[in-house]
């Protein structure tokens, strides 16, 4: 499996998650029955697909990782300025004449998705949440860890820098340890699927090991430990008994629950990862970020790729991360590639 494919198959399979789970998000379980009957979801709807936050958000953070790989330092700053274009998509009707960067200019970015108040509050306030002084302390919601999965593709990190840049730029929405160490674990599960080519329960074990070293790691650990050993029927019931997906530890848990009760059928790993009562859109994104890291861009349902609002954009952003990551020296003397994605 090559490294180009699964970052493709990370970012799209995110947003067919995305997409998949955006209709139903804030119905129950109950209701999904009810509307599309028994089995609940069984197919994308929507011709295009709607991506929502989880996406654009993703977008941006792979947009702010090739910028602060063409500046050649400040991370964080970098990433925390991308967000603040994403939050600029949200007060605007479409782009602005002097959109900052390639990605920016983009309309259909431009729509406003049931956005998480964290992820506003925290961009709006101003201020540059730190590690030491993170914005929203008391917020674990799941809008930091839904967007995280780019921080585990850069090939020249370690699973421990992977998760250490996945938390300082979480903490700019998102204070409270489970909702800032559910992102830097999804960036190490993330950087194990594709850079150590290991399964998907190893990646996790691995992680594991990993997150017991931060302070407060509690939540975060047990979710985790709950989503492997829980039975694999994967019913919406048993689905629930992770939570709803809501905070931050919940959505990952669920994301991986899925992805472990059908870790070779994206297409079904999906479906229970978006039926079930809780944050449908995020669970299934990040379930669809995990496997497509995992197998690559090939094991994404194509008819379900093909129905994807944005999905030329959404290739074109994994290509230049991958091209980034993998060559940026040759890149950086390109005019073309820095009008694109300034380090700034
Ligand atoms: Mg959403």
């Amino acid at each position: 499996m090559s490294y180009r494919s699964r970052v493709r198959g990370c970012l799209l399979g995110g947003a067919i998650g995305d997409a998949l789970g955006n209709p139903v998000e804030f119905l129950s379980t109950h209701r999904i029955r009810e509307r599309f009957g028994a089995d609940g979801l069984v197919d994308l709807l929507g011709d295009p697909a709607l991506i929502t936050d989880d996406t654009q958000m993703t977008l941006f953070t792979a947009e702010g990782l090739i910028r602060a790989d063409v500046r050649g330092k400040d991370v964080a700053l970098v990433v925390y300025r991308a967000y603040l274009r994403w939050l600029d998509t949200q007060h605007r009707s479409g782009p602005p004449d002097d959109a900052d960067g390639w990605l920016a200019g983009h309309a259909f970015l431009y729509a406003r998705r049931a956005p998480g108040n964290a992820c506003l509050s925290g961009l709006q306030s101003g201020r540059m949440g730190t590690p030491a002084d993170p914005a929203n302390p008391d917020s674990k919601g799941c809008g930091a860890v839904m967007r995280s999965a780019p921080f585990g593709l850069n090939p020249r990190w370690t699973v421990e820098e992977a998760f250490g840049a996945a938390v300082e730029c979480a903490v700019q929405t998102h204070g409270h340890p489970s909702g800032y160490l559910a992102a830097g674990a999804f960036a190490a599960i993330t950087h194990r699927l594709v850079l150590a080519d290991l399964g998907l329960a190893a990646a996790i074990e691995g992680t594991l090991e990993l997150l017991r070293r931060w302070p407060k790691h509690e939540e975060v650990t047990a979710a985790l430990e709950q989503a492997l050993t829980l039975d694999r029927a994967a019913t919406p019931e048993r689905v629930e008994t992770l939570g709803g997906g809501w905070v931050a530890e919940e959505a990952l848990a669920i994301a991986v629950y899925a992805a472990l009760a059908h870790p070779t059928d994206v297409r079904r790993a999906l479906l229970v990862a978006a039926n079930h009562s809780g944050d449908s859109d995020s669970t299934a994104a990040i379930a669809g970020n995990l496997l497509g890291a995992w197998h690559g861009e090939t094991a994404l349902p194509a008819d379900w790729v093909s129905r994807l609002e944005g999905r030329a954009t959404i290739a074109a952003v994994a290509d230049d991360l991958a091209s980034e990551f993998l060559h940026g020296a040759d890149l950086h003397t390109d005019d073309e590639w820095t009008t694109r994605y300034p380090g700034s």
